[in-house]
């Protein structure tokens, strides 16, 4: 029904095609697969006071957040470019575009100048619903107010301004204005959701308390910036390399994680070691390997990289390596 009115800029009928008093049902509003291509790695903050936590109870969120980030591996993902859908039909109510993508420091402050979202994009539902999207890429918004859109039009791409220190999408539900998480619209907002709790999502969506978002070979220990990057890993190697190394990046770390890495190669076991994370960290990488005193075996490699978390691995990942 809606795209007879698009154009017309009636925002009134809009609301003629929204049953009264709905809460909108929510599509996936970002262009990849969960789990795989892009993880969501902050929830909204359920905790009422200085601490942080998401509706699980973990620890997947920060003081303060009123939203749930769909964060993406590299910043080449990022360029490579992953759509940011409409979650819900409705009237765009303000876009914001044209600052830059940067990683945000502390000397930022005053060139986002209280534009924490970036480049962003609020859509209304009717009854008081509405959806805002952050840190968008430069250049990217597609819509403008006023605008009627459905549910997976294309609003922009994921990207990294505002205040930001990875690509991902921020969104943020609303209703009247408060916060609303979409993962438990019901119930007391400060008790852990469990079991079969209905969310506003269409889709399951499955939480992930953690995961190596990336894996590769190196030929020695990779800088954070270059895996944050996209670019530590190698596929093929020469046999006369200088050392070869095993790295994995993660997010949702927590105090005695322990990430395993083991590169199998032809002759079996190469290497292998574990570390164990001293504090919570939402993101970050471990790297191991060894230093090549003689040229080695020809053949395929497979780097198996587990976090563990109290026994059991929380997420695991394969990494491929040809030596010729
Ligand atoms: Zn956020």
């Amino acid at each position: 029904m809606p795209e007879l009115f698009k154009g017309a800029g009636i925002i009134p009928a809009l609301f003629l095609c929204l049953p009264a008093g709905a809460e909108p049902r929510l599509a996936m509003p970002v262009d990849c697969t969960l789990g795989e291509t892009c993880f969501i790695q902050n929830y909204m903050d359920r905790d009422p006071g200085p601490g942080a936590r998401d509706f699980t109870c973990a620890g997947l969120s920060y003081d303060t957040h009123k939203g749930t980030d769909f964060g993406l591996p590299s910043l080449r993902a990022m360029t490579a470019g992953v759509d940011v859908h409409a979650a819900a039909p409705g009237v765009v109510r303000g876009v914001r575009d044209g600052m830059i993508d940067r990683v945000y420091t502390p000397q930022d402050e005053a060139r986002i100048d209280g534009r924490d979202c970036g480049n962003g994009v609020v859509i209304q539902h009717g009854d008081g619903w509405e959806t805002q999207y952050c840190h968008l890429m430069n250049g990217t918004v597609r819509v403008r107010s006023g605008q009627l859109v459905e549910t997976g039009d294309v609003l922009g791409r994921i990207g990294l301004s505002g205040r930001t220190q990875f690509p991902h999408l921020h969104i943020s539900v609303r209703h009247d204005g408060e916060p609303v998480d979409p993962f438990t619209p019901d119930g007391d907002p400060a008790a852990c959701r469990t079991g079969e709790a209905r969310t506003m999502w269409i889709d399951d969506i499955t939480y992930q308390p953690g995961a190596i978002m990336a894996a590769g070979f190196a030929t020695g220990v990779p800088d954070y910036e270059t895996v944050k990057a996209g670019a530590a890993a190698v596929e093929r190697l020469a046999r006369d390399a200088d050392a070869l190394v095993l790295w994995g990046y993660a997010f949702g770390g927590r105090t005695g994680d322990v990430m395993t890495l083991r590169i199998e190669g032809p002759e079996g076991t190469f290497f292998e070691t574990e570390q164990t994370l001293e504090k919570d960290q939402a993101q970050f990488y471990r790297a191991g390997g060894k230093r090549l005193r003689s040229p080695l075996s020809p053949g395929r490699y497979s780097g198996h990289i587990a976090l563990i978390r109290d026994g059991t691995p929380v997420s695991e990942e394969v990494a491929t390596l040809i030596v010729e």
